[in-house]
């Protein structure tokens, strides 16, 4: 298995490791490696994965969405949230998915809360991913209003303008926002004022956000975007190799890793 996660930048990712952790646990012999490529030099590596050299591909910022016209088809998880962040091989065939929303949707579903009225904050790629992935009811709120209305007509659910969120009529909240993500740890999406539900923050550098260490100390139950990474990886893994990977072992790989820089 030759595989690689490309993006720019791309220094920092924890993907290599991750799936390095998994090739070895299953005995495969691999490689994979993180690739700088820069905006509109996808031939390149396309070129590569069509002849052979690359088995698959992990896509990020910012090419989820450049990648598309490179494909020969997408899974309904890439085409509904109009991105790619995995693209696999089947005969000649180029395959693009999008494992970002189901792998949020499993970290949740893991913690066994029950979600009825979730509230997402924040309308990009992320949360467009996180929609298009959950059967439950779900409101946006967002910055800038129009994003959340556009998204919300999309995905067939309800808008709201950040300032106007009731927080006491959701059980799940969710930071889809860069708010809070190293080096501006200082900063916040939202205060929780009246807040009971669980709440959650993709954001996986640092960990805990501002935003879930004030809800730990308000009493709530709080869900960090490590489940949601590696989650996202794990489903990945399976469509390059066939193997369901362990993901108690990665998540434990990520942890040490974050904790340790
Ligand atoms: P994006 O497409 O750029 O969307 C960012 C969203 O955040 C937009 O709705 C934007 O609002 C809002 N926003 C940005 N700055 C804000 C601020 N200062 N105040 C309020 N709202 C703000 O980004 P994305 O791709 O969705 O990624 C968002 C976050 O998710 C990043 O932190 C990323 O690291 C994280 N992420 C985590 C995982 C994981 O595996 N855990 C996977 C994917 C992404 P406007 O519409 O007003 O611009």
């Amino acid at each position: 298995m030759r595989l690689a996660v490309i993006g720019h930048p791309i220094a920092h990712s924890l993907s290599p490791m991750l799936h390095s952790a998994w090739l070895e646990a299953a005995g495969l012999f691999g490689c994979y490696t993180a690739l700088d490529v820069e905006p509109g030099r996808l031939d390149t590596v396309i070129r590569r994965l069509r002849d052979g050299e690359l088995d698959g591909l992990n896509v990020t910022i910012p090419h989820k969405e450049a990648i598309i016209p490179y494909l020969d088809r997408l899974e309904e998880s890439a085409s509904r949230a109009g991105a790619v962040n995995t693209v696999y091989r089947i005969g000649n065939e180029l395959i693009g998915a999008n494992t970002d929303g189901t792998g949020f949707v499993k970290s949740l579903e893991r913690t066994g809360h029950v979600s009825k009225d979730i509230l997402i904050i924040g309308a990009g790629g992320a949360a467009r991913g996180i929609i298009s992935a959950l059967k439950t009811k779900v409101t946006v709120a967002n910055r800038t209003y129009e994003h959340a209305l556009r998204l919300a007509a999309e995905f067939d659910c309800e808008a709201l303008p950040l300032d106007a969120v009731d927080l006491k009529s959701f059980d799940t909240i969710i930071n889809t926002t860069p708010v809070g993500m190293s080096p501006n740890t200082l900063q916040s999406p939202l205060v929780l004022d009246g807040a009971t539900a669980l709440v959650c923050d993709i954001i996986y550098r640092p960990t805990p956000t501002l935003l879930l260490k004030e809800a730990a100390r308000l009493g709530l139950p709080t869900l960090d975007g490590v489940g949601m990474f590696v989650g996202q990886a794990a489903e990945a893994f399976t469509r390059f190799t066939g193997n369901t990977p362990d993901f108690a072992y990665g998540e434990q790989v990520i942890r040490k890793q974050l904790e340790e820089q």
